[in-house]
């Protein structure tokens, strides 16, 4: 299952891993992932901009750390979603379009504060509309990529088998020193 929170987080995994860069400063990243999330493509980001991204992705980081660990988040934590939530100011509308209705936010001003309220939309989503308990971050220290456990019994550790191998290599070599 995909979200454009979880998207956005796991953008960090590349600083360290694979492409070595901040995707967050492609613009042909960001271009994909504004297409991806049907954001539109209107925003020409400022350094500025791309600062405050980094600060919000750092920020829903460090709450993720405590939703995958089975803690609360605090008043103060709360309000800063909220204070980005904030940032957009919406008219509901309802649509019809391939013969369902739909109820549609849309936006006053299509801005950039618009885009980063977005993306706390789609975290606000993932926190109370799905299970609270497959929110997870990979168990390899040196990983880190953050996902959404869909195995039955939600067991899934690692975010994908090569990472999860590679742990199992690393504790069978432990096992071998220590005999
Ligand atoms: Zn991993």
């Amino acid at each position: 299952m995909d979200f454009l929170c979880l998207d956005f987080i796991n953008s960090q995994w590349y600083n360290n891993h694979q492409l070595y860069q901040e995707l967050l400063r492609n613009p042909g990243w960001i271009n994909d992932f504004l297409t991806k999330w049907k954001l539109g493509n209107e925003f020409n980001l400022s350094e500025g901009n791309i600062n405050q991204l980094c600060k919000l992705r750092a920020q829903l980081t460090e709450l993720i750390e405590k939703i995958s660990s089975a803690q609360v988040l605090s008043p103060a934590e709360l309000d800063q979603i909220n204070t980005y939530l904030a940032l957009t100011k919406v008219i509901p509308e309802l649509k019809y379009d391939n013969i369902v209705y739909t109820l549609e936010l849309t936006p006053l001003v299509k801005d950039f504060n618009w885009l980063l309220a977005q993306i706390v939309v789609s975290f606000t989503e993932l926190l109370t509309k799905y299970d609270l308990a497959r929110i997870k971050i990979c168990q390899n220290p040196a990983c880190k990529w953050v996902f959404y456990d869909e195995s039955r019994n939600r067991t899934r550790r690692w975010c994908d088998s090569s990472c999860g191998n590679l742990i199992k290599v690393r504790r069978f070599r432990a096992r071998q020193r220590n005999k």
